[in-house]
């Protein structure tokens, strides 16, 4: 079956893998191997070759690489240009680059929503000795396109990626969270890890109080074959949706900073409990 992937793959592929374009999962080795190797590659010290007299503690586990993605971005409104360029975003489909988001109805915007949570599960993390990787430096710029955050999630080391939004239902009623993660999968990471991190995920928030949405997915867990960054991932991915923007429940805590503190809290405990 690589075989034929590989023979199926065109010039394109010379632009380089960092663009994430869909033939790249057949070339990369890492690929395949779904395992979460940041979290797990410690070798097992000897119980047969060691002295009695050496106390040296055996090699630190290296800390495990967390990938995670703020959506969208504080610039895009302002550059239509960029932002609706066409990249590709898996099964053989094209989408913008990247698009606005959403907003509560009082105006406070989801790219400034998920860039908070997203740096405030970044110092949970860290506490507890997980590294994380934003695919965005700031809150002011424009992108990266989907495609381009696809590519920094599936660096081989990555034991998980997340992106983090808020979602902007017309209807103020619906709430709660949910958990997209791409299906049908298209490799070994998305055929079991991914999933594996989409129940964590969903287990990890609802543990934390949060309530499970009520108007998307079933008990939390959204199949998507929709998402550029889930159907370009190779490495375990999973979009979470925090809640309903539109909701007045749901966006007075977006717009507190104890509510985001509560859902990073509830985010990176779905992160932790994914990582063992
Ligand atoms: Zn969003």
């Amino acid at each position: 079956m690589r075989t034929r992937l590989l023979r199926t793959v065109r010039g394109a592929l010379t632009l380089g893998c960092a663009l994430a374009i869909a033939g790249c999962a057949a070339e990369t080795p890492s690929a395949t191997d779904g395992g979460t190797s940041a979290a797990t590659s410690a070798p097992a010290p000897s119980s047969t070759t060691s002295s009695p007299r050496v106390t040296s503690s055996p090699p630190a586990k290296p800390e495990p690489l967390v990938v995670l993605d703020p959506g969208h971005n504080g610039g895009n409104a302002a550059a239509p240009e960029q932002i609706n360029q066409q990249v590709p975003a898996g099964r053989g489909a094209s989408k913008a680059c990247n698009t606005t988001g959403t907003e509560t109805d009082a105006g406070y915007p989801e790219h400034a929503f998920n860039w908070d949570v997203t740096n405030r599960i970044a110092q949970v993390l860290a506490e507890r000795g997980v590294r994380a990787q934003l695919t965005r430096g700031s809150d002011e710029g424009v992108g990266p396109c989907v495609d381009r955050r696809a590519a920094i999630g599936n660096q081989s080391e990555v034991a998980a990626v997340v992106s983090v939004h808020a979602d902007g239902s017309t209807s103020p009623q619906a709430h709660g969270f949910h958990i997209a993660y791409s299906d049908p999968p298209l490799n070994a990471a998305q055929r079991g890890p991914a999933r594996e991190l989409a129940e964590a995920m969903r287990d990890g928030m609802r543990d934390s109080g949060l309530p499970i949405s009520d108007y998307l997915g079933t008990d939390g867990l959204a199949p998507r074959d929709d998402l550029a960054g889930l159907n370009l991932a190779e490495r375990p991915a999973v979009l979470v949706e925090c809640g309903n923007m539109r909701n007045p429940q749901e966006a007075a805590a977006f717009s507190s900073e104890q509510g985001r503190q509560r859902y990073a809290e509830a985010i990176a405990n779905g992160i932790l409990g994914y990582l063992g």
